[in-house]
């Protein structure tokens, strides 16, 4: 008996069955634009099909190349371009699978100078200003939807997903926001409705009946001048009647300056809202949005909130989600940490997504290619040294290919700095990658030691074949007068060793962890809590509360007081750099600006073009010289704590005297610009290498 029932119900569909009701969302991977990216992609998708989803939504698929980011322009509109579809739909076949190709207009999204829109409005998130359509545009766009649909159908698809939602193409007609036309495309509701209902028309008449029409439909816009609530409704039941065969709840436009998918977003956090929407609803509904393990999902279909669970970022982190939940394995499951570092910064970045979690992600032609399961000749008796994230992953992908593995530990659990991760209100997600290890361990066979520090002595006479070294790293110190005061601490002092800390705090170095550092001190965080369970995360009241969502569902876009909400604070903080630049400016390109604005919004004052002179009983004694005058100005910061946050030196006390081969690897390796993606994936790669 599955622990999860109602998410391995089958869905019946008349003419077609989904064997659960698990849908992996579209999410753009950078592969179709890549050499042999086809094949890569049918790879790709195949693994999630064998690993039991029961429909597939691909990656946005164009129209017409206009309607698409000049960095992204895969369309469907030429027989050739479908033998290149009919290679992801067979493979998906072959596995058992089912697949609708999303079909996604950018609209004034599209960074192209030739993007199109209702009205030539540019978005705040783009440098183009759309060309606005003229009558014939827009019939000739919702004939560019509906031979695309035709495509995809003689391509092999089961449907196709129709992408309404998040401030795309078909969104922004139904928007005032973005749609200021006085014609039958504009204006009333009706006529702003008129593109979206002609386009599921269009295609329901062109594929016939037996073929999936998903519509996603934005339910909250988190836009000023978004649309209210209750024109959403009428514009489901008008999609419904068009055509469609199930409605997917689309959570905030793309320039909406309000949290969706980060790790910081409670789990399921917008299902609510889904539920408002099947109360009125004839067709079933997908909900998604931060539901990354099967408890949550089934959690969700019980409160009837939804009739499917859409999860994107899931199935990079694990493609066998679903076949480890049904076979009661969950424990097994990679979890996606909602970090977006290896997946959508990287596609902001121009670069082929991955997981941080899973560094095969995306790579499936590549993983299989270095595949060797050792046997007792080949394999090697190994030394891992760390078992921070570059050593779990190295140790646990080396014994899963055969490799004997000892991995040892000075701290009396696994995971390195991720322990001190693990601590920062809305990072509780990391305990998932803890807990998945220890359970690979198991599995694996690696023979675990904590509470042993090694040297390399120990090593040397211990008759390894290779020894890896991941010792991390060290803090960097700050070499000024008064670095040694008893209130000048590091952020493993206060994270890891909970020393007191005072009520006006600087805090030097604004990377990553001087931003997590002020996030921690910012909440009152119980010093005598056991940091082994993982706290509860923020209530879904308190999110919405404190981004000005609007419960009610009456403001149009469904966003209180413009989303800016003052928050208040237990400390002051200052959060220092020596860069010139925007505070922050370093962080990750899609959650940055959710911290920056955390903080802000919490009153903390950052600070940058800074020397930091001395400190004394005074305070931080600070030098200025990123104001517009050409002097610099010299003056004390009066604070009663210094937190150093400046960054950190590799630990590689151990390569000295080591007589046994050996590789660095993680911070151990390199510390600047070290992150858990590197730590990972460098640890997976030189398994895979051995
Ligand atoms: P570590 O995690 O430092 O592990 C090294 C291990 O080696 C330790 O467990 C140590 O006990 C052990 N060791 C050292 N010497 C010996 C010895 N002689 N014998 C036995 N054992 C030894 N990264 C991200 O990508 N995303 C984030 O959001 C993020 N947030 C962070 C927040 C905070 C507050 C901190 C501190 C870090 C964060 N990081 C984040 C960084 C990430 O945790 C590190 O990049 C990663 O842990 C580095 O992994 P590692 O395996 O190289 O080293
Ligand atoms: P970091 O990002 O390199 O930041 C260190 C900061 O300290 C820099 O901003 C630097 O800014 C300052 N600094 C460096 N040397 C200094 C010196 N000698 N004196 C004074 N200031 C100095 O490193 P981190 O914050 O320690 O984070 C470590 C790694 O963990 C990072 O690579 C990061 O990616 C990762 N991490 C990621 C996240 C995340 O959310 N993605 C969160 C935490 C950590 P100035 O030189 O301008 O002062
Ligand atoms: Fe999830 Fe992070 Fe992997 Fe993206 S990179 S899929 S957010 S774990």
């Amino acid at each position: 008996m599955s622990s999860y029932p109602l998410l391995f119900q089958p869905l019946d569909l008349g003419f077609t069955q989904l064997k659960n009701r698990v849908i992996m969302g579209s999410m753009h991977t950078g592969l179709e634009e890549a050499e042999k990216g086809f094949e890569r992609a049918a790879a790709y998708y195949g693994a999630r099909a064998r690993g039991g989803v029961g429909l597939i939504v691909t990656g946005g698929i164009m129209p017409n190349p206009e309607s698409g980011s000049l960095h992204m322009t895969h369309s469907l509109e030429t027989p050739e371009m479908e033998a290149n579809h009919r290679l992801i739909t067979d493979a998906v076949h072959k596995e058992g699978g089912k697949i609708c190709m999303q079909i996604l207009h950018e609209g004034r999204y599209a960074f192209n100078p030739k993007c199109v829109a209702p009205s030539p409005i540019a978005a705040p998130i783009s440098p183009y200003t759309p060309e606005e359509l003229t009558h014939e545009g827009v019939l000739g766009e919702i004939n560019n939807f509906i031979k695309a649909a035709a495509f995809a159908k003689r391509a092999g698809y089961d449907g196709v997903e129709v992408m309404g939602s998040e401030g795309y193409f078909i969104n922004e007609f139904l928007a005032p926001r973005t749609n200021h036309r006085t014609d039958q495309w504009g204006g009333s509701l009706e006529n702003r409705m008129r593109l979206p209902v002609s386009v599921v028309e269009g295609i329901r008449e062109n594929v016939g009946e037996d073929f999936i029409i998903i519509y996603r439909l934005s339910m909250l816009d988190l836009v000023e001048d978004g649309s209210p609530f209750s024109e959403v409704l009428v514009v489901g039941a008008a999609i419904e009647k068009a055509g469609a065969n199930i409605i997917n709840t689309g959570i905030g436009w793309h320039e909406a300056r309000i949290p969706t998918i980060a790790t910081s977003v409670p789990r399921s956090a917008f299902t609510w809202v889904s539920a408002k929407f099947k109360a009125q609803a004839n067709i079933p509904v997908i909900t998604s949005n931060r539901i990354n393990s099967p408890e949550e999902a089934e959690r969700v279909l019980k409160r009837g909130d939804a009739d499917m669970i859409s999860m994107a970022r899931p199935f990079l982190a694990d493609p066998e989600f679903v076949n480890k939940a049904s076979e009661n394995r969950a424990d097994e499951i990679n979890t996606c940490i909602g970090c977006n570092q290896a997946c959508l910064d990287h596609l902001f970045e121009g670069k082929e997504a991955s997981c941080l979690v899973n560094p095969w992600a995306c790579r499936e032609t590549e993983h299989i290619k270095t595949l060797t399961i050792h046997d007792a000749s080949s394999a090697l008796k190994i030394a891992v040294i760390g078992a921070g994230p570059a050593g779990l992953s190295f140790a646990t992908e080396a014994a899963s290919r055969g490799h004997k593995v000892s991995l040892f530990d000075a701290a009396d659990k696994i995971g390195g700095q991720f322990n001190i991760a693990k601590q920062i209100p809305g990072k509780e997600e990391f305990y998932e990658t803890l807990r998945y290890y220890n359970r690979q361990i198991e599995l694996t066979g690696v023979e675990l030691h904590l509470n042993t520090r090694v040297d390399s002595e120990q090593l040397n006479q211990a008759g390894f074949d290779h020894v890896v070294l991941a010792t991390g790293v060290v803090p960097r110190t700050l070499n000024i007068a008064g670095n040694d005061r008893p209130n000048v601490l590091s952020y493993l002092d206060v994270l890891r060793d909970k020393k007191p800390v005072g009520k006006r705090v600087a805090i030097i170095g604004a990377g990553g962890i001087g931003f997590d550092v002020a996030e921690y001190l910012l909440h009152d965080n119980n010093a005598s809590r056991s940091v082994d369970v993982a706290p509860e995360q923020q209530s879904v009241e308190d999110f919405t509360a404190s981004w000005g969502i609007d419960r009610e569902l009456v403001q149009p876009g469904s966003l209180m007081g413009k989303g800016k909400v003052q928050l208040s604070a237990d400390r002051e903080l200052f959060l220092l750099q020596r860069k010139v630049g925007k505070v922050g400016a370093d962080l990750g390109k899609t959650t940055g600006w959710i911290h920056r604005s955390e903080l802000l919004r919490h009153g903390v004052k950052m600070m940058n073009g800074l020397e930091y002179l001395s400190i004394d009983d005074e305070g931080l004694h600070l030098r200025n010289s990123a104001a517009d005058s050409e002097a610099s100005t010299d003056s004390v910061l009066a604070v009663d704590t210094i937190v150093i946050c400046a960054g950190q030196e590799p630990l590689q006390e151990l390569t000295e005297g080591l007589s046994v081969p050996y590789t660095l690897i993680g911070g151990a390796n390199i510390a600047a610009g070290l992150d858990a993606k590197r730590a990972i994936k460098q640890g997976a790669e030189l398994a895979a290498s051995l």
